[in-house]
């Protein structure tokens, strides 16, 4: 097969100069797209009236209009959480999801938020979407919301809770795909609401697909281009030593990380995460405490409690002896049942999730229950697959986590 070219989503600060300058253009030009591509989401080089005439025109023959993606559904839960599949230039799909944000929200925040930014540019109009599908009155107002964003398709690591798991490896995002997600999200939201908060918690393990995520995270993070603030940033992982290191060393610790650890003893961790049990937990540990973390920032740990399997007082001590001396907030995900999903595994009591987060609590741990959001339309923690009925995937590939 042909190599896809590059996109123009995906590509770099430099790679743009490096474009513009062979056009015999300005260095500072590369910056003006930059803007427009991630700042504005406009993708069509025809409307970037900033740039000269010639400019415009030779981009415009060479790059598509419109992303190499499409929107096929758009799902709205009760709760206002969207669900956005995307289909891909191959017909591979993937998911991203829209949060609405809570004082909950903010009260699980570190530190004070910076000021709102100003208000977005407006957008051009939607492009028809190929596959509309009926769908609920949206029943928000403007408002902010936490995205969620995917990595791959499908996923190599086969945790026993995770929905997106249960399909295997098909394939890595690029970055312009992982950006793009971004872009039909925004134009999703149009006028009712702004992004504040990005998460990458969605398909796939993120730091499995290292240098993608690297190098989208550069453009969102870049003032010039996505300009978000690394501190509203999360990435999680179920813990790659050398992806940890990478991340720090890369924004020094600013963008923050989530660590999805279960369980602490290691029995446990094979039955709830077989392919992350490969690497020892004090290994993890270690990355962990040598994470950059500016003042006042912790890191994420996150439990997804199963009913009988990990939700016990006993699995909560084990948790509180690991990650003693360890700069840390918790956060317990009370497991999110999908039709498919193991029959072994069910949602936890209430009681017992209330005597986890006790125990944490009661040895100076701060904790944090998330409430399932989007469970309606299967857009909440743990069940993403890539389209709401397991519709088309190609058969996965074992590339052995
Ligand atoms: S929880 Fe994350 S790492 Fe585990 S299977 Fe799901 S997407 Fe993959």
């Amino acid at each position: 097969m042909p190599e896809r070219p590059r996109q123009p989503l995906e590509l770099s600060r430099a790679d743009l100069q490096a474009l513009v300058e062979s056009l015999g253009q300005p260095r500072y030009r590369g910056d003006q797209i930059l803007a427009w591509l991630h700042g504005r989401d406009v993708l069509d080089p025809a409307d970037m009236t900033d740039l000269p005439r010639t400019l415009r025109e030779t981009l415009a023959a060479a790059w598509s209009p419109t992303p190499d993606s499409t929107v096929a559904e758009v799902a709205v839960s009760t709760d206002g959480t969207t669900r956005i599949d995307l289909s891909l230039h191959d017909a591979a799909c993937t998911q991203t999801v829209l949060i609405p944000e809570t004082p909950d929200d903010v009260e699980d925040e570190d530190d004070t938020p910076p000021p709102a930014s100003a208000a977005l540019p407006a957008l051009p109009p939607l492009p028809v979407l190929p596959t509309p599908s009926p769908q609920p009155p949206i029943p928000w107002t403007r408002s902010t919301f936490t995205q969620c964003l995917s990595t791959q398709v499908g996923c190599a690591f086969g945790c026993a809770f995770c929905r997106s798991g249960s399909v295997g490896f098909v394939r890595h995002l690029s970055a312009g795909e992982i950006l793009v997600q971004r872009h039909w999200a925004r134009r999703t939201l149009a006028e009712r609401g702004d992004i504040a908060r990005t998460v990458v918690m969605g398909i796939g393990e993120p730091l499995h697909n290292l240098e993608a995520l690297l190098a989208a995270l550069r453009l969102l993070a870049d003032p010039r281009a996505g300009g978000v603030s690394p501190r509203r940033i999360t990435v999680s992982t179920i813990g790659l030593p050398e992806g940890i290191r990478r991340l720090g060393e890369e924004f020094e610790g600013r963008i923050g990380l989530a660590w999805s650890l279960h369980a602490a003893d290691e029995e446990t961790r094979r039955r709830l995460l077989p392919a992350a049990s490969r690497r020892p937990v004090a290994e993890v540990v270690a990355a962990l405490r040598a994470y950059p973390l500016p003042p006042r920032r912790r890191i994420t740990v996150e439990c997804v409690l199963v009913g009988g399997v990990n939700d016990s007082v006993h699995h909560a001590r084990d948790v509180v002896r690991l990650l003693s001396g360890l700069r840390c907030k918790a956060n317990l995900i009370p497991f999110n049942p999908w039709l498919g999903a193991k029959t072994d595994l069910a949602a936890p009591a209430v009681a017992a999730v209330e005597a986890y987060r006790e125990t944490l609590a009661a040895a100076g741990i701060s904790v944090f229950v998330r409430k399932p959001r989007g469970a309606d339309v299967l857009a909440a923690c743990g069940q993403l697959l890539g389209t709401s009925d397991g519709g088309r995937f190609p058969p996965p590939r074992d590339v052995g986590g």
